[in-house]
């Protein structure tokens, strides 16, 4: 992995940064972020951060997680914008898709997502990079800055979520010696952990129990999903936020190949479903969601669609089905 001599140049000549990443932020989202705004703020630039959703309290833990801002600030006159952990403007949310249209500052992408066509975009897309965090960690070398604990906590953090605590097939040998660097630097993996997987809510824990219980696998045993209708976030008092990681629970079914997880959600007055949709090794899962207007990484995808009656349901899942053995 080298850094493109184009995105070192808009990076080191810039001076006013607003950094962002996609709507729900994950800790690669978040913790790449945090992690490139200490090294531009190394190097004298100044740095503002905005995501379209809230710091998850999953990820509160992140060191200055509380700095990221909910509205963009023109007035500050940007001349950077860096957009990583996201191909497109578009998922980062739409306020700042316009402001990205209406600026005149250089718009930079840092993904490892695949490729997509975005004009006028400086891009550094790396689809073979466990994580975005793997990409900041090379720009902390590329202008021979020290990567701070903070920093390191941030990028061990990124790492460790997108390989799902090094579980993933992209738990590369490289992943492996960049988390051991940032140990050194002093991340500290307990306190990550720790403050990811065990600060659960009570209600998330009964979201969770409601959750099981749908769980269910189609004919081939080949496709499991469980799903989570609004009644069921009423009843318990949770929110989307407190999904996180439960589509590893059909996906930790003996012989399945395809997990999904179904979530109503709700937008402008309206309800529609998200899927989350994972698999392993070979199955691309990328081009299952990409059937439905999403898209994704090859072992884990998303897609959103409209769906008022359970046969709408089905007839997702059977064509789902239909493509185990053939992605
Ligand atoms: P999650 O299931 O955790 O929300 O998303 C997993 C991955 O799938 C994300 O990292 C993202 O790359 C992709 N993804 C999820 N939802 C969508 C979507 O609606 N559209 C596209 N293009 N990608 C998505
Ligand atoms: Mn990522």
């Amino acid at each position: 992995m080298k850094v493109p001599e184009q995105i070192a140049a808009i990076l080191g000549d810039g001076t006013r940064f607003l950094l962002t990443s996609h709507e729900n932020p994950d800790s690669d989202a978040l913790g790449s972020m945090l992690a490139l705004k200490s090294l531009l703020e190394s190097m004298g630039k100044s740095v503002s951060l905005y995501n379209a959703t809230p710091v998850p309290s999953f990820l509160k833990f992140l060191p200055d997680s509380d700095g990221v801002n909910d509205s963009i600030d023109g007035s500050d006159g940007f001349d950077v914008l860096v957009v990583l952990d996201c191909p497109v403007p578009s998922r980062a949310g739409k306020k700042f898709e316009k402001y990205a249209a209406s600026s005149d500052a250089r718009l930079v992408i840092i993904d490892h997502h695949g490729e997509q066509q975005t004009d006028g975009a400086a891009k550094w897309v790396e689809t073979g990079s466990p994580a975005t965090g793997m990409m900041v960690r090379e720009l902390f070398g590329k202008f021979s800055v020290e990567i701070s604990r903070d920093a390191a906590t941030c990028i061990y953090a990124a790492i460790s979520g997108d390989t799902g605590s090094f579980r993933f097939s992209n738990a590369t040998a490289e992943c492996f010696f960049a988390a051991a660097d940032m140990v050194l630097r002093g991340a500290d993996p307990e306190a990550v952990s720790s403050a990811i997987y065990e600060n659960q809510s009570l209600e998330r824990m009964s979201l969770l129990s409601r959750v099981l219980e749908t769980l269910a696998t189609d004919a081939t045993g080949k496709v499991a999903w469980v799903r989570i209708d609004r009644e069921m976030f009423e009843q318990t008092r949770t929110t989307r936020e407190d999904t996180e990681g439960m589509v590893d629970i059909p996906m930790s079914v003996g012989g399945v190949s395809i997990a999904l997880l179904f979530r109503q959600e709700e937008a402008g007055g309206g309800t529609f479903w998200k899927a989350s949709i994972r698999s392993r090794g070979s199955t691309d899962v990328s081009r299952v969601a990409a059937m439905f207007g999403g898209g994704g990484h090859k072992n884990a995808a998303g897609f959103t669609f409209e769906c008022t009656t359970d046969e709408a349901l089905e007839k997702i899942i059977k064509e789902v089905g239909g493509r185990v053995g053939k992605v």
